[in-house]
């Protein structure tokens, strides 16, 4: 079994968590999220394909505090997707991927794209 080793940094303890066959690390300190996969760097759109891939989206919210202008708003299909979401901290935006920040109510899935063209394909991997 591979395992992701804990990353220190000055501020914070970086922690991975197994989740759908991946690790993820998400930090509420620094905003950071980080994605491996038996140990390795996985690319961030990868592992949002695999975490929230077949999410549902189910509109656009006026950003609220948010680092983007526009929020797209996600459903999980189902109760086992949803814990998805739990690996990271609800109502924290975290850096998932370049210009892509993740946010979460408990119940759906938050994206702001800073980059709207880099964001177009990002769940149809
Ligand atoms: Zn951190």
């Amino acid at each position: 079994m591979f395992i992701v080793k804990f990353m220190k940094t000055d501020t914070c303890l970086h922690i991975p968590v197994e989740v759908a066959g991946i690790e993820v690390i998400s930090c509420s300190e620094c905003g950071e999220i980080g994605w491996f996969r038996r140990g390795q760097w996985l690319d961030p759109a990868e592992g949002m394909a695999i975490l929230f891939g077949q999410f549902d989206l189910v509109g656009k919210l006026e950003a609220l505090s948010a680092p983007a202008p526009e929020v797209l708003l996600y459903r999980p299909p189902t109760g086992r997707w949803r814990a998805h979401l739990d690996v990271f901290d609800k109502g924290v935006w975290l850096e998932a991927a370049p210009n892509l920040w993740l946010s979460h109510d408990g119940e759906h899935l938050l994206l702001a794209p800073t980059d709207p063209i880099h964001f177009d394909n990002l769940l149809s991997v």
